[in-house]
């Protein structure tokens, strides 16, 4: 049987990230990546699944001071690495568009201006904009305009990633780096038994064993993670998003004010990086009994991370007894039904481009992502956010929803940490 220092398991944007730290320190020497689908960042962090945003901070409204700052930081990691690629490679994966947070009505507009006056301290390129300074970043967005509106835009920063471009790079980078590095795609994981020294990696390919493994497998971590016995106290709460496609009309990213009562975060505009000349808005929140989008065969493996009990139904009750949160769940799953779903999503994306028309929009079939929301059975709450679970024995469990692309070199810096530490 094979034998690696570190296994990774998981190809997406958050193994690769991992693979190239650890070939960036070379402190280990044997390791090997193991990814189920025949191509790298098939899943999440495919573009076509995500926003393809880099969340900086500064135009999140449901982040707090502390998480923008923090992301902030994780952000600027995917910076730094991108200007240190030759630039045709660069400007192949990192776009600078400008961007946006839009505030709509009095109380929005209220509500923004005092979020500009306790960040622009720490993000000194924000600017607070009226109609008329949107307008010229924006014209869309003031043409046809009743209600006041202002917003907080960054002009000139790197705002968007081509996630699956990133992680191909990484690897190239990691191989390039360490020689001796193994990626193994087409390679299934089935079960990770823990054994004197390590653990053994049962997968389509064979067996093999390594003294350290991270798991970064989006939701199906936390399945791994149960079968060894840890976790229990998570279940797995899949929420998908869907896009909606119109003509180019934005010219860079527009996002919307976060509506507290929400989990989950408002929508928004921006041109999509992998079909040029269109605008895309969304994402839509949809509950979904599945792991992976689009994937059916995934539903056992949801049923087996989230069982009917009583402290997850707990939660669930608790999330949609407050009327606007049923309202909000109600309307998503409308947005799906082929038709109907169109025309109520028109109202949603009218708040961004207010002389917006039916005959614009269209479903981006085949599109969307499913963020993998922790429920904490425990504390009979959502755990919005990253989670990792660590039980001190040499191996990690990354369940990463937004913004973990983002958050990819962060993460694996901490990893890379902690596998060092205990190797
Ligand atoms: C709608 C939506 C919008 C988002 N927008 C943004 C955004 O704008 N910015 C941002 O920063 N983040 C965004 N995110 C979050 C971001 O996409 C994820 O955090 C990120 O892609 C997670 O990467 P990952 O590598 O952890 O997981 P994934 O990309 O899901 O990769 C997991 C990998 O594990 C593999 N795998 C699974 N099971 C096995 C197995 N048994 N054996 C081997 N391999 C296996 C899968 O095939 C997959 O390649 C968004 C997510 C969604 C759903």
């Amino acid at each position: 049987m094979k034998q690696y220092d570190v296994a990774i398991i998981g190809g997406g944007i958050s193994g690769t990230a991992l693979l190239y730290e650890l070939a960036r320190r070379g402190d280990v020497q044997k390791v090997v990546l193991l990814e189920k689908y025949g191509s790298l960042a098939a899943v999440n962090s495919h573009g076509r699944n995500n926003s393809q945003t880099l969340h900086c901070g500064d135009i999140e409204t449901n982040y707090t001071l502390e998480k923008a700052l923090q992301v902030q930081k994780t952000a600027q990691m995917v910076v730094d690495y991108a200007e240190s690629l030759p630039p045709f490679e660069r400007e192949r994966l990192i776009f600078k568009y400008p961007k946006m947070v839009l505030a709509v009505g009095e109380q929005e507009c209220d509500k923004l201006t005092t979020r500009y006056e306790s960040f622009h301290p720490h993000f000194p390129e924000m600017e607070l904009l009226d109609a008329q300074g949107i307008a010229t970043i924006e014209p869309m967005v003031v043409e046809g305009r009743e209600q006041r509106i202002n917003a907080i835009a960054v002009r000139d920063q790197y705002s968007a990633v081509d996630f699956n471009l990133l992680a191909h790079s990484f690897v190239e980078q990691a191989l390039r780096l360490q020689p001796g590095f193994e990626v193994q795609l087409g390679t299934r994981v089935g079960t990770i038994t823990q054994q004197a020294g390590g653990f053994v990696i049962e997968s389509s390919a064979g067996r093999l064993a390594a003294k350290s493994v991270v798991v970064s497998t989006g939701g199906h971590s936390l399945l791994f993670a149960q079968q060894m016995g840890y976790g229990q106290e998570y279940a797995c709460l899949p929420v998908a998003g869907s896009f909606y496609f119109t003509p180019q009309l934005l010219n860079g990213k527009v996002y919307t004010v976060q509506n507290d009562k929400l989990p989950f975060a408002a929508v928004h505009g921006d041109p999509d990086l992998l079909v040029p000349g269109k605008t895309r808005f969304g994402p839509t929140a949809l509950v979904l009994p599945l792991l992976e989008r689009y994937h059916w065969e995934t539903l056992p493996q949801f049923l087996r991370v989230t069982k009917p009990q009583l402290a997850v139904l707990r939660v669930m009750g608790n999330l949609l007894s407050e009327a606007e949160v049923r309202h909000y769940m109600l309307r998503n799953i409308l947005y799906e039904v082929p038709g109907l779903g169109r025309r109520l999503f028109l109202k949603e994306a009218q708040k961004i481009i207010p002389t917006l028309q039916l005959e614009q929009l269209e479903f981006a079939k085949g599109f969307g992502g499913i963020r993998p929301v922790m429920i904490d059975k425990a504390q009979q709450k959502l755990h919005l956010g990253e989670a990792q679970i660590d039980p001190g024995t040499g191996i990690l469990f990354n369940m990463t929803p937004s913004p973990g692309a983002t958050s990819c070199l962060g993460n694996a810096q901490r990893d890379a940490d902690r596998i060092v530490n205990f190797l």
